[in-house]
């Protein structure tokens, strides 16, 4: 049950993580929702719920994960910070490389750890373990890990505070984020990591204003559902809190975990106390009320439609034809454009840049990057073999071969309607121009 292999493999994972890297909108560090351990578990679990092959889409989701995150932390309907929690989460599933930003501005993500996901998505526990690996590589990779060693082995709170106050210092200077030292989150910052570490390893609280207190860090202080964070009036709150889960969070499986990368020396535990049960349940529960609602059906469509295809080049690869075909509907009217063709069920979702040509599941995904067609036209504009669509003037140009017979009369002079050759589109129709006339240029 302890899996010590995903354990070293994470490790593995994150050997170049760094503060430096945290590039607009790819990913961040911990900040003040995403630290938390149950707050990573239940958006994890919610981005493997709603997941169609191996993507995720943030907007898509917004209402449900913010009800979700709503009733799981007890906050206000209307809560300001309620799409923090996810959108937190998902910054630092990026700075894991676990996730990867296909399109930020459309919200969409592409899964590229399954693994990893998998795993922290599975316990409360699990989720911690990484955090834990997370602030650890971190502090390996900006040199930090010595003052940590430092400040657990300091037997007063006054040394610790002063490592504290040098260790902050550091920590502002290499994370890229911060533009003034003295302000905002260089302030506070600093503290994430250092919580997190300090549980398991029997450390000092440490808090946002930079005091080293006396007490330890304990399981509250690393979560955020919690009494007394629930603000207002709860009474047309769906759900009763549900926190005991950190009670029932199971050190003895943590410790033997992440054993090699403690600073704390625990004995070996007798037997390890360990349920996967109950924190699965809290999320589900919520999860299948979400699932059941509106658009189930259509989600399972969009799950099957996932398929694996091997492209050309032999790598396999997953598809989610289904998927496109039904944003390309919503976009465009349900009519070849180059024939007229009408019936819906035989319209194809034509990539204009094939699907195995494209570099990034923003591209592979766009409706942009399609048209409606008939089995016949798209047989014709498929890899720009024997039309192509002009990317300036929306004109049908066709090859030799073809031009002259009786069935593709209908091609001559064809122009499509200049709602076709929209921007983004134009885009990927100048690449199938090019293609077409690399092709026909003998
Ligand atoms: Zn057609």
């Amino acid at each position: 049950m302890i899996n010590q292999d995903i354990t070293n493999y994470m490790a593995n994972c994150f050997k170049n993580v760094t503060l430096a890297n945290q590039p607009n909108g790819q990913g961040k560090f911990f900040a003040d929702k995403s630290y938390a351990f149950d707050t990573v578990f239940f958006c994890s679990r919610f981005i493997s719920r709603f997941r169609f092959g191996n993507m995720f889409n943030k907007h898509e989701y917004k209402e449900k994960s913010n009800n979700y995150i709503k009733d799981l932390f007890c906050l206000q309907p209307n809560a300001a910070q309620i799409q923090n929690y996810m959108t937190e989460t998902i910054a630092l599933l990026c700075f894991a490389k676990i996730l990867k930003a296909s399109s930020i501005k459309q919200g969409v993500y592409e899964i590229i750890d399954d693994d990893l996901l998998d795993f922290i998505s599975t316990s409360f526990e699990n989720a911690y373990i990484f955090q834990y690996l997370l602030a650890y590589s971190v502090f390996h990779n900006d040199n930090l890990w010595d003052f940590y060693k430092e400040f657990c082995k300091a037997e007063h709170t006054t040394d610790k505070q002063k490592i504290y106050d040098r260790y902050r210092h550091k920590y502002a200077i290499t994370d890229t984020r911060v533009k003034d030292l003295e302000k905002g989150h260089a302030m506070f910052t600093p503290k994430f990591p250092m919580v997190v570490m300090n549980y398991i390893n029997k450390q000092n609280m440490c808090s946002r204003t930079g005091k080293v207190q006396d007490n330890l860090v304990n399981i509250n202080d690393i979560s955020l559902n919690q009494e007394g964070t629930r603000a207002g009036s709860l009474a047309n709150l769906m759900m009763p809190k549900k926190n005991s889960y950190l009670q029932d969070f199971s050190i003895s499986y943590v410790v033997e975990s992440l054993r090699p990368f403690l600073t704390q020396q625990y004995d070996t535990f007798k037997n390890i106390q360990y349920s996967d049960s109950y924190s699965i349940d809290i999320a589900d529960v919520k999860l299948d009320m979400l699932d059941s609602e509106g658009k189930t059906s259509e989600r399972k469509r969009k799950m099957q439609s996932g398929k694996y295809k091997k492209t050309s080049t032999g790598q396999i690869v997953r598809t989610v034809q289904g998927e496109f075909r039904n944003s390309l509907f919503k976009i465009t009217p349900h009519t070849c454009p180059i024939c007229g063709f009408k019936y819906e069920n035989f319209l194809i979702a034509s990539h204009i840049k094939p699907y195995s040509k494209c570099d990034d599941t923003y591209d592979a995904m766009n409706p942009y990057n399609g048209l409606l067609m008939c089995p016949i036209c798209d047989k014709l504009f498929e890899s720009a073999n024997y039309i192509t669509i002009d990317c300036k003037t929306g004109n049908v140009i066709c090859d030799s071969t073809i031009e002259n017979e009786i069935d593709f009369q209908y091609l001559r002079n064809k122009q499509l309607p200049i709602d076709y050759i929209d921007c983004e589109r134009k885009h990927y129709l100048k690449w199938h121009n090019d293609q077409y006339y690399k092709k026909h240029s003998i």
